[in-house]
């Protein structure tokens, strides 16, 4: 578990202010995030006239605008793209008076209430904030990776695929991601190799039967990419067997990483409570380890990681703000109402 206000304080000083400060807004709640989490709860958060805004963060509308088609998000028989299912959610959030701003959040101050929140242009002010920042795609952390990152390095199949046209494709990975991005790029490549650490795979039955059964899919099991071979492009892959540690070369056009995500967290570390892995750790559904601050979405959920789970968090995280801010509202009016109060302001 991480530390709580330890090593990392990220507390705003007056020296972090950016020249624009909107310190004169106050929101009822700051949703930082807009994938499928940040938009639902926008969408409920705004229907229950809580004044709004989200901070979109730096891909805005998250992982699903790098995705192709989407077949499982209930509504659409026919499937619907990434993109638009993002796009329609935003506007929808917009349409009941959420205030979206394409920026992302440098810096958070949880420690008094109203919260601060900064982002690269502004800092922000709220009664509340709800974290829906989600996941990253983890990286093979070898030293060419990052070097060929872009050019023949992906992490989103959906995203690339059509780029690799023909070519020798090689996924790593034996997760459900890795299943199903290998099987959607047997569309564009002449053959696909997935390299995978363990002798077994850990996607769900169905998805391992179509990969088995696809001639153009081969395993490499027990197996790790060592290194990636190439000039301005990729054209090779060194892939050690784990096992004998003998090392074999594969001429490829592309690798396609699929072996998991980080949580979007870094920016919270030292002030809320989180497991060795930095998802947030919740309590009493979506609330986090410091009053007033709710999270929802793949940055707590690492189990389902679905779109739809995480709107589904979303609606319950919104929901538990404004029964948040509706309780301390009448908390406060009450106190104001009390004879020593009423006395003690005249
Ligand atoms: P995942 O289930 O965590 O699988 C990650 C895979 O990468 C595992 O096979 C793991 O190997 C391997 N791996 C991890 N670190 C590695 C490293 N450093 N080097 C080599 N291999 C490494 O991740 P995911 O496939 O992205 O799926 C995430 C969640 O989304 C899952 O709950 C999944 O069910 C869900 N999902 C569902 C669908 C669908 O239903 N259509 C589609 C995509 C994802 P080990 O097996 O040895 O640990």
């Amino acid at each position: 578990m991480y530390p709580l206000m330890a090593d990392n304080d990220t507390t705003l000083n007056d020296e972090d202010r950016p020249p624009q400060s909107n310190l004169s807004q106050l929101y009822d709640v700051i949703i930082i995030g807009s994938g499928p989490a940040g938009y639902t709860a926008g969408i409920y958060a705004s229907r229950a006239k809580l004044k709004t805004l989200i901070i979109s963060g730096s891909l805005p509308g998250g992982q699903l605008m790098t995705t192709s088609e989407v077949e499982n998000y209930p509504g659409f028989p026919n499937g619907i793209f990434g993109p638009e299912l993002m796009m329609n959610m935003r506007q929808q959030a917009e349409r009941f008076g959420t205030t979206i701003v394409d920026d992302e959040v440098v810096k958070v101050d949880f420690k008094q209430r109203p919260f601060t929140v900064r982002s690269h242009s502004e800092l922000y002010r709220a009664e509340s904030v709800l974290i829906c920042t989600g996941a990253t795609p983890r990286k093979l952390g070898i030293p060419t990776e990052q070097q060929f990152a872009g050019r023949g390095v992906s992490y989103c199949a959906t995203c690339d695929g059509p780029f690799f046209k023909g070519e020798d494709i090689a996924v790593v990975g034996g997760g459900d991601t890795a299943i199903e991005e290998a099987t959607f790029l047997t569309k564009f490549g002449k053959s696909v190799k997935i390299v995978h650490r363990r002798d077994s795979l850990r996607a769900s039955k169905i998805l391992q039967e179509k990969a088995f059964e696809n001639p153009k899919i081969k395993f490499l099991w027990n197996s790790v990419v060592s290194d990636i071979k190439g000039n301005k492009k990729i054209t090779g892959l060194t892939v050690k067997d784990i096992n004998s540690e003998k090392e074999e070369s594969y001429s490829v056009g592309g690798l396609f990483v699929a072996i998991g995500h980080e949580p979007n967290t870094s920016i919270f570390r030292g002030q809320l409570e989180m497991d060795d892995k930095g998802y947030l750790i919740l309590k009493n559904q979506t609330r986090t380890s410091v009053e007033g601050v709710f999270a929802a979405g793949d940055v707590h959920d690492f189990r389902y990681r679905q779109a739809v789970t995480a709107a589904g968090f979303g609606c319950m995280a919104a929901l538990d703000v404004e029964k948040w801010i509706t309780d301390k509202r009448h908390k406060e009016q009450e106190i104001r109402q009390r004879p020593e109060y009423v006395k003690g302001s005249s």
